[in-house]
Formats: C-alpha cells, sequence, structure tokens
C-alpha cells in the first residue's frame, strides 16, 4: 500500500461533496455516511476528516483531538442506531491483506442481525 495520501480517493470525494452520500452523523473532524453496498441492515462508514490512508497512519499521525472525536461518534452512531443491545462490529481494513479498497482510513459499523464468524474461512 502507499504511503502516500491519494485525493482523488472516494472518501475524499465524498468529504469535498463532489460525490454525494447518505451522511448520517458529521461534526469537525468526522463523517460517518451508509455503505453503498451494505453487508448488514446496519453498515455505516465512519472516516476522519483528516488525510489518514490507515488506522495505523492514523494512529500514529492523528493528532489528540482527531482520534479522541474519531471514537466518540463511533460510540455515538452505535448507540444512535442501537446496536449496543443486539450486539456489532466494528472492521478497519488496512492494505493488501486486509482486503482495503479506499485508501482513507475508515471504520465499518455493523449491525442488525447475527453477523457469523469473524473471517469467512480460516487460515
Ligand atoms: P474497504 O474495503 O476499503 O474496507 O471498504 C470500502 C467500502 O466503501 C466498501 O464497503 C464499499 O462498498 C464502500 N464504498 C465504495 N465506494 C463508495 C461510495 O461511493 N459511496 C459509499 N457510500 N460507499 C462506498
Amino acid at each position: 500500500m502507499t504511503s502516500v495520501y491519494d485525493d482523488n480517493n472516494i472518501f475524499a470525494k465524498i468529504l469535498r461533496r463532489e460525490i454525494p452520500c447518505q451522511s448520517v452523523y458529521e461534526d469537525d473532524y468526522v463523517l460517518a455516511f451508509r455503505d453503498i453496498a451494505p453487508k448488514a441492515p446496519v453498515h455505516i462508514l465512519v472516516i476522519p476528516k483528516g488525510r489518514y490512508i490507515s488506522v495505523a497512519d492514523f494512529g500514529a499521525q492523528a493528532t489528540a483531538d482527531e482520534i479522541t472525536a474519531f471514537w466518540r461518534a463511533v460510540a455515538k452512531i452505535a448507540n444512535d442506531m442501537e446496536l449496543p443491545a443486539g450486539g456489532f462490529r466494528t472492521i478497519a481494513n488496512t492494505g493488501l491483506h486486509g482486503g482495503q479498497e479506499v485508501p482513507h482510513f475508515h471504520v465499518h459499523l455493523l449491525g442488525g442481525r447475527a453477523l457469523g464468524p469473524m473471517l469467512a474461512q480460516a487460515a
């Protein structure tokens, strides 16, 4: 995976409002919107507004305010969607082995049904 942020990735375009999204939450640091190809009844993508490629990039480079705002937003959205009672899953795919398609850090928030095993198949 490249170490240089690509300003033409889809989520950068969504942040610049060049591409529409179904927003469910926004603040100074965070945007959250529905995944275009949902894998569960609730499938939200939570992204920082900053230019971070991956969870590792975000964890290493983001400010404390950005990190706090991000995880507070994940928790708030999960609560607003009433996910904690039944349980839910958060996923941050990274790079080639992680199956990351969009090189802007994002957390998938999935729930609304039993999601089954974490991975499709064992190693
Ligand atoms: P990744 O594989 O990078 O972890 O996940 C990228 C996600 O972005 C996929 O679940 C895919 O369906 C979603 N996605 C890709 N393009 C768009 C788009 O234009 N709009 C929205 N809302 N989601 C998108």
